[in-house]
């Protein structure tokens, strides 16, 4: 029976609530790179981060960043964004939205549009399961682009 439900691949840390902050040491750059990502609704790669604070912290590696990285999904202060590009992206903005990926320039545009929140109560009804969220993802080209092609 298809009930219409695709199941992503979601990485145990990302589900997992975690709630000790404790048993992570602070760190400054770790600081950065949330308020970096705070700043931005670009929703950057790793990578991009990396660039960003080269200048500032010579000592930075890629490793590096993804290791604060993953620590600020397990602490619930990121998300982690992967849509089958090959590489992930991070949004600081936590509360449950909808996003926008342009097939065309990849770029990632938040929703203005309630999250249904009525909708995962649904499918613990069609399930018996416990749904934490649900994604929605719309795809397609942005407006950016299709002017460009005007
Ligand atoms: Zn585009
Ligand atoms: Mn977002």
């Amino acid at each position: 029976m298809d009930l219409g439900i695709r199941f992503f691949a979601i990485k145990e840390d990302f589900i997992m609530p975690i709630t000790d902050t404790k048993r992570y040491k602070r760190s400054k750059q770790r600081e950065r790179i949330l308020e970096i990502l705070k700043k931005t609704n670009t929703h950057p790669t790793a990578d991009w981060i990396y660039n960003h604070l080269k200048k500032e912290y010579p000592k930075l590696s890629l490793g590096n960043v993804y290791r604060n990285l993953n620590i600020l999904v397990n602490q619930g202060l990121v998300h982690e964004l992967s849509f089958g590009s090959t590489f992930d992206h991070y949004d600081a903005h936590t509360e449950e939205h909808y996003h926008f990926i342009c097939q065309s320039c990849g770029a990632i545009l938040d929703l203005e549009m309630p999250y249904i929140g009525a909708d995962d109560r649904k499918v613990e009804k069609m399930t018996g399961a416990k749904v934490h969220f649900h994604r929605t993802e719309f795809y397609g080209i942005c407006k950016k682009c299709l002017d460009k092609n005007q």
